[in-house]
């Protein structure tokens, strides 16, 4: 899956083979996108180009469209006013029905001035529920969902139909911004902080929301975010007036404060994780017919394994990383690499063959729950199951049809929601939200707290489950201390040259022989810091350091940071020479979602 990493070898052939297919398939204002994304993310521009030229060239089926037309939405005032501010960059702040609503509107009246629309979502999953539910109200054969697992043939079509202008409103993941518009009017992004948005696998490591910027300034267009909560960036970019917060709460803003249920007493009880709190909120939501989402971050069954004989952690060989035990498969798997040991393995140091398994993995959540309530319809939602094409489209039906009282889902359980509203939303594991230490982590944590709440029903419930119920986050969770969130996380970024306050260069270096690592990664770092000296636009270089994951799929890995001013060009900085000429095995990574 990894891409090839060195981006200034080989280029210049292909970006000359690129630029002839160019001329006749390309808009200029494509062109100009191309050219800014590859300056920002020091990729190579033929890449970029590449996404941008569908693969196959020739007609692709399509499905005969059905050519009702949509029903038209209520008439409500509040959003057409919204409709009419006119600053070029806004937040939509609010429940996911609230918003999903204004933009529904929005691209009614896009469609009808035959302009164009862009929405954005962070994963295929929420892209295609949002489109299921846009069918109600537009022309299926003059919008198109598209993400990267489009069939080529029918990718060539909607690329076409774009281009000749039968496409009028798109719903795609953030390939969809390579796109031939022509006249977009508004580009709309959901959640627009989830770190899914961003490409973090493979070149170019693109994040959507710059992009989406770039291609609204090339087109004069809106650029609106959809958030159930801000971003520390918009509310930077709120305190520097270059963008509009909406709170579509405000009007019948209330007093809100989640259940906090503290477990740490109960973490021997049987029917661990599910805390006593939690089993009589779920039994109350079910008793009134309503839907329960717990939401548990871990796949598989348990976090670990250790053997009961010596306490050793069961590992990958090829990662280093502890293997999680699937139970429904009965086999331990790693969640890197494609590595799996039978459940009859044996203790690899002692040979012993009883192993305990430690942590809340969603499959755990989902045998307890079904133990407690047998008549309960429970639905699993997890990338164990949406990756399944079969297991998608079940499931996206059954949430369609609201065939289940309880879901239980990994994070993207929250993206679904357009489908449904709930009488509960549970984090049962909360802590392990937080487990990890980054510049970002609040943030993240803050942002799916709130997602969880903006799915909830006019009554409905947060339930957090935690043990250790003086978390300071939570304290600062309630709406009306969301500026003094905001404000803290800010101060502390500033305080610690972290984004928004910088950029972030992230190169990372792989070999399969540990001491090559270390030896390269030193020998470029004092290169760096021989080259950075007396340039003020690098705040800092941080010695090279070994990620959490250290070893992936047989590779050891050492990482340096990078940070520049927010504002400096990558191009023009004293190091570019040194990053532009980086060895095989180099790969470099702006902006990126995680630093550990
Ligand atoms: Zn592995
Ligand atoms: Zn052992």
């Amino acid at each position: 899956m990894e891409s090839q990493e060195n981006f200034s070898r080989k280029s210049n052939f292909r970006i000359k083979e690129v630029k002839q297919i160019g001329e006749e398939m390309l808009f200029q204002k494509q062109l100009e996108l191309a050219k800014k994304v590859a300056n920002f993310y020091l990729a190579p521009l033929g890449i970029i180009l590449k996404i941008m030229v569908p693969s196959v060239a020739k007609k692709g089926k399509r499905k005969l469209a059905s050519f009702l037309k949509g029903n038209k939405l209520e008439n409500n005032k509040r959003a057409k006013k919204i409709l009419e501010i006119k600053d070029k960059e806004i937040a939509l702040i609010g429940t996911k029905q609230e918003r999903d609503e204004i933009i529904f509107l929005a691209m009614q009246k896009a469609f009808e001035e035959n302009r164009q629309f862009l929405y954005l979502a962070s994963e295929i999953f929420p892209a295609a529920t949002f489109f299921e539910k846009l069918k109600k109200y537009l022309p299926e054969n003059e919008i198109a969902l598209i993400h990267s697992s489009t069939p080529p043939g029918e990718f060539f079509h909607i690329w076409k139909g774009l281009k000749d202008k039968k496409i009028k409103i798109i719903v795609a993941t953030k390939i969809g911004l390579f796109l031939p518009f022509s006249e977009l009017d508004t580009i709309a992004i959901e959640e627009s902080g989830d770190i899914s948005h961003k490409q973090w696998d493979m070149n170019p490591r693109y994040n959507a929301l710059p992009v989406a910027r770039f291609l609204a300034e090339i087109h004069k267009a809106k650029l609106l975010h959809s958030n159930s909560a801000p971003s520390v960036e918009i509310w930077k970019k709120k305190e520097e007036k270059t963008l509009r917060i909406i709170n579509l709460e405000a009007e019948n803003a209330s007093h809100y404060e989640p259940k906090i249920a503290n477990i740490f007493s109960e973490k021997k009880s049987p029917d661990f994780p599910i805390g006593k709190e939690l089993f009589e909120t779920l039994s109350n939501v079910l008793n009134e017919k309503g839907k329960s989402l717990l939401v548990v971050n871990r796949r598989g069954f348990s976090s670990y394994s250790i053997c009961q004989s010596c306490k050793t952690v069961l590992r990958c060989p090829n990662c280093d990383r502890a293997l999680v035990y699937f139970e429904e498969k009965e086999k331990y798997k790693c969640l890197h690499c494609r590595h799996e040991m039978n459940l009859l393995s044996s203790c690899p140091s002692c040979g012993a063959c009883q192993f305990s398994h430690q942590g809340i993995g969603i499959q755990l959540v989902e045998k307890k729950i079904k133990r407690l309530f047998p008549s309960a319809r429970v639905l699993r939602l997890d990338s164990d199951i949406s990756k399944l094409k079969k297991g998608s489209a079940q499931i996206l039906q059954d949430l369609a049809k609201k065939n289940f009282d309880i879901l239980i889902g990994t994070q993207i359980a929250l993206k679904i929601g357009s489908l449904n509203s709930f009488g509960l939303v549970a984090f049962p594991s909360f802590d392990e939200l937080e487990s990890i230490p980054d510049f970002n982590t609040r943030e993240l944590a803050f942002a799916l707290l709130s997602q969880a709440k903006s799915l909830l029903e006019k009554r409905g419930v947060l339930l957090i489950q935690t043990a250790y119920s003086g978390n300071p986050l939570l304290k600062l969770f309630p709406s009306e201390k969301k500026e003094e969130f905001f404000e803290k996380e800010l101060r502390e970024r500033k305080k610690t040259n972290n984004p928004p306050f910088s950029r972030i260069v992230k190169l990372f270096y792989r070999h399969p022989n540990k001491k090559k690592v270390e030896k390269e990664t030193q020998k470029v770092f004092d290169l760096l810091q021989k080259f950075a000296d007396n340039d003020n636009n690098i705040i800092d270089i941080n010695e090279p350091y070994e990620p959490l994951i250290a070893k992936k799929r047989g590779y050891y890995y050492k990482n340096i940071l990078i940070k520049t001013k927010r504002e400096a060009e990558i191009q023009k900085i004293s190091i570019f020479p040194i990053l532009s000429k980086l060895k095989k095995g180099w790969g470099i990574d702006l902006d990126p979602v995680s630093t550990v």
